[in-house]
């Protein structure tokens, strides 16, 4: 089967290829080799954790070996609590041991987790050296592989270190995905119904229509769904590389709720993109208020939510918590809390909501 080539070009940056497609991994190195024929790596560093190491290491380094370098690889505990500072200090400490250089490059096997971790290792061991990303979940192909964060949490907050270095290289090779559960799977779709939404009827449409075969992981829609996510991201992070323009907050949509229930929920209670699907369900009426957002377009997402297996989540919170939670996300600035509205598909607004006009809203869909 065909892979699709996407091209990332972020001004100020080198222009980087993500390559979507089956059983692409194997073919990594040779793929690379172009990428990396201006400083040929003296070692490359896999970079994994425990649930995707034992599944593709071996396939990932075999895929390298036609580099002619040596490929020497860690493995990081599964789960969100490896991206914190005992392991990064771990990780760079293993690889000052195993003597990379400047010429060295990282490559992230694995969910965003590892991504983030990786890049983040890549970005500040010797100042900065080549990280290519191998995203194996569908969120990392949707949404984290691409676009250039990297960091770790800390106690005070999640992804409050970090740094900005696009990857070289993306190779989403999608056959890895068949190990990926349900809840995993719905969490990526809930980024791509957001990305569809914010991009454009063409691509909201299109969603519309494929989401029972993306549902049943058919594998030329979910090529076309990580395709199309990624031209999306790809395009929001060329206008708004360092997040400082206001462009990159449309990728927020969803979130304003979405971060709060994950903490008041308790992290990890619900998925992040099942917690985002409720958040653009609240955005979308909130919507109806503030940006005019048709009806029309409120019932179509949430048919389409329904569809990717992301209800309505059987959980609620008195309206007060929920607003302090938002409150005391990061994103919030002078205390008001800020939405991105859909006026429409493909058109965003960013608004910042009163107190009252919030509660008010929590209350009538919550209950
Ligand atoms: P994750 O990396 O924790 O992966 C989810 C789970 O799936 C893990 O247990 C992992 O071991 C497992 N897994 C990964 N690939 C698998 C496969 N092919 N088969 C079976 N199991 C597999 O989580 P995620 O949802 O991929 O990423 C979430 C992280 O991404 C968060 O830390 C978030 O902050 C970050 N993120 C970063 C950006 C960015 O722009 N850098 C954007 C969005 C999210
Ligand atoms: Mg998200």
């Amino acid at each position: 089967m065909a892979a699709t080539r996407v091209v990332v070009d972020i001004p100020g940056e080198r222009q980087y290829d993500v390559r979507i497609g089956e059983d692409i991994l194997k073919d990594l190195g040779a793929k690379l080799a172009p990428v990396l024929e201006v400083q040929p790596p003296s070692r490359i560093l896999v970079i994994s954790d425990s649930n995707v190491a034992p599944l593709y290491l071996e396939t990932c380094k075999q895929g390298l070996a036609t580099l002619g370098c040596p490929v020497s690889d860690i493995t990081v505990p599964a789960g969100e609590e490896a991206k914190c500072v005992e392991v990064i200090g771990e990780v760079w400490s293993a690889m000052a041991a195993l003597g990379l250089a400047r010429d060295s490059v990282v490559v992230a096997l694995g969910g965003g987790v590892v991504g983030d971790l990786a890049g983040f290792a890549g970005a500040t061991y010797m100042r900065g050296v080549r990280v290519v990303q191998v995203p194996t979940t569908l969120l990392s192909m949707v949404d984290s592989s691409v676009g250039g964060k990297t960091g770790i949490n800390l106690d005070a907050g999640k992804n409050l270190v970090g740094t900005f270095l696009q990857p070289s290289y993306v190779c989403a090779s999608t056959d890895v995905l068949a190990t990926l559960d349900e809840r995993e799977w719905a969490c990526g779709c809930a980024e791509i119904a957001k990305s569809a939404l914010i991009d454009s009827d063409d691509f909201f449409f299109w969603l519309v229509e494929n989401a029972p075969l993306l549902a049943e992981r058919q594998p030329d829609v979910v090529r076309e769904a990580i395709a199309r996510s990624v031209v999306f991201k790809a395009g929001v992070v060329a206008q708004d590389k360092t997040e400082s323009r206001g462009v990159r907050e449309c990728l927020n949509y969803g979130h304003t709720l979405g971060h709060a229930i994950e903490t008041l929920a308790g992290y990890g209670t619900y998925s992040h993109g099942a917690a985002v699907a409720e958040g653009m369900r609240f955005a979308a009426r909130l919507g109806q208020t503030l940006a005019g957002t048709p009806l029309e377009l409120v019932e179509a997402q949430d048919a389409l939510l329904d569809q990717l297996g992301l209800s309505v989540l059987d959980w609620k919170a008195p309206a007060e918590d929920i607003l302090n939670a938002m409150k005391r996300d990061k994103k919030a600035r002078q205390g008001a809390v800020r939405f991105v509205l859909p006026a429409d598909v493909g058109a965003w607004e960013l608004v910042s909501v009163d107190d009252d006009t919030i509660l008010e809203h929590l209350r009538l869909y919550f209950g």
